[in-house]
This record gives structure tokens, sequence and C-alpha cells, in this order.
């Protein structure tokens, strides 16, 4: 299966190419040239598989032959043995027809952990085949490097440098980024907004004597496999509540549109699936374009739900793609009136093809910490703040639609945002066994200003500093 660009400007590559390219070469996204397709007896064979299982239907499915099965198999295993609940991804019902879909149960208590660590496996895998080694450099505002830190801590092929803003991430979040004891992540704090560690990583990858120098990779939200990773809950959850015989909704709480993209995906493979609903969080300029065509930036403000504070949405260029009939010319003509001006005007047609399948909906920081307050109340459930801003959305839309069965994806322990929690409910939730002694634990983190030569120049050294590997030692003989 060949992935092209959604600016159609760069060569079209394989699976396993996406796992390293991150960004096309014009600057596009990948996506496959084509959608498999799940039939609907597949779908209902589904029922009742576990779910590294089913993952490997899915999965399979997205990459083809490009993966060897058994390769494949062992990284499901690999990414999934670690979460904490038999079921994986577990479905829980807190009200008529409503749904939340648990993707915390993960190491680092965040949905990032369920496409990070089967991307790990996947990239070690890669890397083996051809002998090479790779520098991994991100910016987070924290749970995207909580992931990445704990999925490649001990990769035997990569080097991890995470950047996140010092002061202004959340005691867990940090602590789940500092206390690693592998000898090939680092956590970097840098004096500076989350703004600047984007921009330092931006300057890295355009830097490109040092970027092929270090091999550098990059993990975000836009790498294509991290969306095939996420697409498997869609299936699980909709078939444990009937499908394909009953169609469902999703409720999904929005930054990067990588979550939400992942539904439409397992839509397009055939899963029957109503309506695909966009929960924001102030920083709603999602909810703004579905309602008047209009993607236009208009600045951060931070939230109780920070994993959702975004100005631009980077993976809504994936569906704008399709919604213009993948013309990319179309999509080139948006992105640079985005870069330039700061906003783009969605066509009539294609603005009526995306709402043929999703709404969107804001949450308030008010009514996301009602909603905590209420779901506590009324089933002694407690939702984190990024799935109450799903739950106040999910409930509108069963309001328009209360025949179907409306899921809401959890995407965070209550207990990764311990303060927002215990102030709408009076309840502080508790970290699982696994982190209770995370207070306790050692600190590494090396404090760097704001300079792009100062933070290069620390990974340089260090990723030389780590000692030989045995694989490297091969290399060498060779
Ligand atoms: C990353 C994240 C989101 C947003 O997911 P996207 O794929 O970027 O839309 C929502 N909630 C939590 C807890 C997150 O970490």
């Amino acid at each position: 299966m060949l992935h092209i660009s959604t600016r159609g400007a760069a060569p079209a590559i394989n699976f396993t190419e996406t796992l390293l390219a991150g960004l096309a070469r014009d600057g596009g996204l990948y996506v496959p040239q084509d959608w498999p397709t799940v039939s609907k007896s597949e779908i209902a064979a589904l029922s009742g598989v576990p779910y590294m299982a089913a993952a490997e239907t899915i999965i399979g499915a997205l990459v083809e032959d490009e993966v060897p099965a058994p390769t494949l198999k062992r990284a499901i295993r690999a990414a999934y043995a670690a979460f904490r609940h038999p079921s994986v991804c577990p479905l829980m019902q807190i009200g008529d027809n409503l749904f939340v879909l648990e993707l915390f149960h993960g190491p680092t208590l965040a949905f990032k952990d369920v496409a990070m660590r089967l991307l790990a496996g996947l990239m070690d895998a890669a890397l083996e085949a051809k002998g090479q080694r790779v520098t991994i450099v991100g910016a987070t505002s924290g749970d995207t490097g909580a992931a990445a830190i704990d999925a490649f801590a001990d990769s035997r092929r990569a080097d991890v440098f995470i950047l996140y803003p010092h002061g202004r991430i959340s005691d867990v979040q940090r602590r789940q980024m500092t206390t690693s004891a592998a000898p090939n992540v680092h956590a970097v704090a840098v004096e500076g907004s989350f703004d600047d560690c984007q921009a330092l990583m931006k300057a890295m990858f355009n830097h490109h004597e040092f970027r092929d120098r270090l091999s550098l990779a990059g993990v975000n939200s836009i790498n294509w496999a991290r969306i095939v990773a996420q697409v498997v809950y869609y299936f699980t959850s909709a078939v444990s509540l009937g499908a394909p015989h009953r169609p469902v909704s999703f409720t999904v709480p929005t930054g990067n549109f990588g979550d939400v993209l992942a539904g439409f995906v397992a839509k397009r493979m055939g899963l029957p699936i109503a309506r695909l609903n966009i929960a924001t969080n102030d920083n709603d300029i999602l909810a703004r374009t579905l309602a008047n065509g209009r993607y236009e930036k208009a600045g951060v403000v931070a939230t109780a739900s920070p994993s959702m504070d975004i100005e631009v949405s980077s993976n809504f260029e994936r569906l704008l793609f399709e919604a213009y009939g993948r013309d990319a010319a179309a999509v080139r003509a948006a992105m640079s009136s985005l870069a330039q001006s700061g906003g783009f005007t969605i066509p009539g047609a294609a603005l009526r093809s995306i709402r043929a399948e999703f709404d969107a909906g804001r949450t308030t920081a008010r009514e996301a910490a009602a909603t905590m307050r209420q779901t506590w109340e009324a089933s002694r459930y407690l939702l984190d703040p990024h799935t109450a801003v799903a739950v106040h959305a999910a409930k509108q839309a069963l309001e328009r639609d209360p025949a179907t069965p409306m899921i809401a994806l959890a995407t965070a322990h209550p207990a990764k945002f311990p303060e927002a929690v215990t102030e709408a409910t009076g309840v502080r939730p508790e970290l699982p066994a696994h982190l209770a002694d995370l207070s306790r634990r050692h600190e590494r983190v090396v404090l760097l200003p704001n300079d792009s030569r100062v933070v290069e120049d620390f990974i340089e050294k260090a990723a030389r500093a780590r000692p030989p590997h045995p694989a490297d030692a091969a290399e060498n003989v060779e």
C-alpha cells in the first residue's frame, strides 16, 4: 500500500517509510492511496475477540504485508502487555445510551500510550532491519512527551530528547518524564513556553546538516502510524455495542485532530459510525469552522484541559484532503492562505461533506467542571478535565439523537490532573499503584535556555555520550 502526500508534491512511500518520515517533504501529511476495507462479517467476527487480536486484524488491514505478521504481532503484544486493564481499552456505561471508552490504562495515564507504544515497537523493528538508528526530538505540553519517554525507554535504536516548558506542566506530567532510568531518554526543560519548545524543534528539523548528521525523527501526532494504532479502539468499542448490525456515534476531545481522524478512518474502512462529534474546549477553532466554514487562528488560551489547548489542528489537513475530493492543489492553496493570512474558507461542497459526518461543540471551563461534578454525583465516576469536555458535548449530541449509542473517548486518567478534578468534585483521584511512589522518585533533567545553538549542542553531546551499543559494534565490524 502506497501513501501519498496531502499536498501532492512528495514521492509516494510505503508504510514503513511513513514511520520515519513524519511530515512529507512538500509539507503535507501522508494518507493511504486507497482506504482498505473490512467486511461486515469480518467486523462481526471481532465480537468477543481480545483487544490484541482485534488490533492484528485492523492494523494488518492498514499496513498490508509491509510489516511481517510475526513482527506486527510482537509489536502489538509488547505495546499492550503494559496496560493495566485486561480489556486494554474498556468501555463503561455512565448514562442512558452514554458510554465512556477508557483509553488511559497505559503506563503514562493518557491515550497517547496506545499509539506511541506501538509506534516505538514498529520503529525499532524497522530500524533493526535497516541497521540504522535515529535521534527522536519532540516538544510537549505534557502527555506526548511522557508517552514517548516511556515507549522508547531502552529502545535499541533510538535516543529520545523531549523539550518541555520549564515550570509550565503539571508535577505528574514532569515526573513521568524526568524519573525514567533509561540512559537513552532525556527530558529537557526549556526556559520558555510550549511554543518556544516547538520553535526549537522546528529549527532543528530545518537545520538540514544537523538533521542528517543525527538522523532526526519525529513522533508527533501527524505520524501516520499513530493514527493507524488509534483506529483499533473505534472498532472494538463499536462491536461491543452491536456493530456492524447497529451504528454508534463517538464524541472525541480534540486538539490536533489525530484521535477523531482515526474514527473517520474506521468509518472509511467500513465501520458503521453514525456521527463523529468533535469536542473542543475554549480553543474552539474546529467548532467555529464547522459552524461558519472559516478555519481561522484566534490565539490560544490556557484551560484545565491543556492537551487540547491548540491554535490549529494539524491533522485536520487530512480531512480537508478528503473533503476536497483529494485535490492536493486546493489543500496547498488553503494551507498557504493559513500561513500567510491566518485562515481560509472551505467551499460549500467540501463543508457539506464534512458536516455530513461530523458535528462539533465547544465546552466552556465552567461546563466541563459542572460535568465532572454531575457525573461524580450521579454515577460515582470521576472524569478527567479532557474527558469532561467530551462528555458535555456527548450529552448535547444525545439530545439531538437519543436512539444511537454515544461513546465519549476518555483520554486521560483523572489522577493525571488532580487539581482540576479535586476542585470540581471535592474528591482527590488516586494515582494507580505503579505510580504511587512517583513523587519520591529521583528526577533527572537538564534546564537549558531558549537558544537553539545551546539545545543542539546538548543533544549532539548526549547522543554521542551514549556507551557504544552492541548493535553499533556489529555495524563497525562490517
Ligand atoms: C492529546 C490529547 C488530546 C487531543 O488529542 P488529538 O489527537 O490531538 O486531537 C485529548 N486529551 C488528552 C488527554 C490528550 O493527551
